[in-house]
């Protein structure tokens, strides 16, 4: 894919692995990967990154990616995130082809394996409960206790687990481990649980099986059979490396290399399906696709682009260490697109009404040229009205003006972004002191924003036209946390304390030139010193647009890293 990136490459470490399995021909210089969800929730900013790295190497390597759903629970399941999954790779660019897999597909091998287990001694039936077994296994000091269950005959354990299988047991009255070292410094390795009795429907196998593999018994061969070469994972998955090496050693099947990197973790961010889904199941927010959750749906309903989160990805890179990222660079590698691509409208958020008290009552249409987009000249100039009557920002006007402040104040003259300039002489107030107009004068010598007289001002403000305004709805968001680790929170105190109560703000007022009345869905739009803005997808209609706040202008990234260089370079001169 072409994500054009300014850094210069460099070979990260998976990349240095796979450059010396192909100089060894090693599976004939093969390279396939995978990405396998767990379809019990949405997709977040992590799975993101996991699936631009899967797909991405296999598409660098000429190799390939498969999609796979890791089902093998059945209790928290569901077709809706299955889809939903889909839908996510889809959008961000991927393709798996004909090669789109369930791990739920292998239950019948992953039972036969199991039964290949037992018979070589390698697998055992305990009939203690989990809570018992749990005890057993001992501590990282201390080595585990055997079961009374784990020295029964091979016989007796391939009859107690087929009748496992045939459902004449209720729920937890027995399980299968495998049998590998309950000393081992390894707690994973303590004879680990591989099958558990559920009676519960699966999503795809209805009521086929009341016995279901754990996730560990299931992953490492789910590789090996999809001939996955590179099995990439997140470093909690380090422990379990050996036992998914077991497993297929004693099964005597093709190989995958498990190579474990660190996860994505973000600065004002939960990156847990469980928490997410708490979120949205209390109500915090209004749904997994809510523009202020960090899943892939609701940054697209935010207005993100597949390849801003591609690039952020790419640049992020891989590593062996947990740390934690800043969320403002994923917002700055949006910005650095929309930039170039976005076309310039002007709205006003918070109108103020402006009277243009020496503009003629019976004016003809006074429409003025705008450049649609500074940075790419082919998307060409729009005509936006003007007339007497007109909206600034409430907060472009001061009645008592700082020195600094070089936007409008009684006696002020400013620009009119393409327009002209206006000198304010008077304002009104309501009956508790608001000020709701302004009385200016222009002058139309300047028409289209400059001064023949070479009069210049500092001050130059966006405008829509009252009586060609387009109302909207506005949504501008905030982080969805007020602290940079959410999970921060004092003793007795819950993550969610940590909810920024302004992550939302609705501003049902916001008045649009008239060409946002064919705003495009799925398009971004820079609003003049605002920031950039879409249609949102689910609430905005031809009659009552609802547009989104996707990014702010302000570069808060670039900023904080150029604060750092001057601190740094400080310090080395002093
Ligand atoms: P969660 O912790 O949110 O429940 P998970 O790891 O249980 O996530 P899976 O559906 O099992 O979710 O993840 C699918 C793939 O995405 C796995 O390979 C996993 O390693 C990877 N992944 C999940 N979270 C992240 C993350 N924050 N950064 C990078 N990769 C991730
Ligand atoms: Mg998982």
């Amino acid at each position: 894919m072409d994500d054009t990136s300014d850094k210069k490459p460099s070979v990260n470490f998976i990349e240095e692995i796979i450059n010396t399995d192909r100089a060894n021909g090693k599976h004939d210089g093969r390279v396939h990967t995978r990405f396998p969800p767990e379809p019990n929730g949405y997709l977040h900013i992590g799975h993101a990154k996991s699936i631009c790295l899967n797909f991405g190497l296999a598409e660098q390597y000429g190799g390939k990616c498969n999609l796979r759903f890791d089902d093998t629970n059945p209790a928290k399941e569901e077709t809706e995130y299955v889809d939903s999954i889909m839908e996510d790779v889809r959008w961000l660019g991927f393709d798996w082809e004909d090669r789109l897999f369930y791990a739920s597909d292998y239950f019948q091998q992953l039972y036969d394996w199991a039964v290949q287990l037992i018979e070589q001694g390698d697998a055992y039936v305990d009939s203690c409960s989990l809570e018992e077994i749990r005890e057993m296994r001992g501590t990282v000091t201390k080595p585990g206790t055997p079961s009374p269950h784990r020295e029964r005959s091979v016989a007796e354990n391939l009859d107690l687990f087929e009748r496992m299988k045939n459902g004449e047991f209720k729920d937890g009255a027995h399980v299968l481990r495998a049998k590998i070292d309950l000393a081992s410094p390894n707690m994973t390795m303590r004879d680990p649980v591989m099958y558990r009795i559920l009676n519960a429907p699966h999503h795809r196998t209805g009521d086929t099986w009341c016995i279901y593999p754990m996730y560990d018994f299931a992953h490492g061969q789910s590789d090996s059979i999809e001939g996955i070469t590179h099995s990439i994972c997140t470093l909690e998955f380090e422990n379990h490396r050996p036992l998914y090496d077991w497993f297929i050693q004693k099964l005597g099947i093709f190989a995958p290399q498990q190579i474990e990197f660190a996860r994505l973790n973000l600065t004002y961010t939960v990156t847990s399906k469980r928490k997410l889904l708490e979120l949205v199941q209390e109500g915090h927010v209004h749904g997994w696709d809510d523009p202020r959750m960090p899943t892939i749906c609701g940054f697209r309903r935010r207005g993100y682009t597949p390849s801003s989160i591609r690039k952020f990805s790419k640049e992020t890179g891989v590593t062996k260490f947990n740390g934690v990222t800043d969320l403002a660079r994923l917002e700055n590698s949006l910005r650095e697109e929309l930039n170039k691509t976005a076309e310039r409208r002007m709205a006003v958020l918070n109108p103020l009404k402006v009277v243009i008290t020496n503009y003629p009552e019976d004016a003809d249409e006074d429409l003025l040229e705008a450049v649609n987009n500074p940075e790419n000249p082919d998307d060409g100039v729009r005509q936006v009205p003007f007339a007497k009557e007109i909206y600034i920002e409430q907060d472009d006007f001061m009645e008592d003006p700082p020195k600094k402040f070089f936007r409008l104040g009684p006696g002020r003259e400013v620009r009119l972004r393409y327009a002209y300039f206006i000198t304010c002489h008077d304002f009104v107030k309501d009956d508790d002191g608001n000020i709701v107009e302004l009385h200016c004068t222009y002058d139309p010598a300047t028409r289209g924003g400059d001064a023949p007289d070479g009069r210049k001002v500092k001050g130059t403000l966006h405008w829509v036209s009252a009586e060609h305004a387009v109302e909207a709805e506005v949504r501008v968001y905030d982080h969805l946390f007020t602290e940079e680790d959410p999970n921060d929170v004092p003793e007795g105190g819950d993550w969610k304390d940590n909810l920024n109560p302004e992550s939302l703000t609705v501003l049902t007022d916001a008045k649009l030139e008239p060409s946002l009345g064919d705003a495009e869905m799925g398009k971004n739009y820079q609003f003049e010193r605002l920031g950039y803005f879409c249609l949102d997808s689910k609430d905005s209609t031809a009659e009552a647009p609802v547009f989104n706040r996707t990014v702010s202008l302000k570069d808060s990234w670039a900023r904080k890293q150029k604060q750092q260089q001057n601190k740094k370079q400080g310090k080395k001169k002093g």
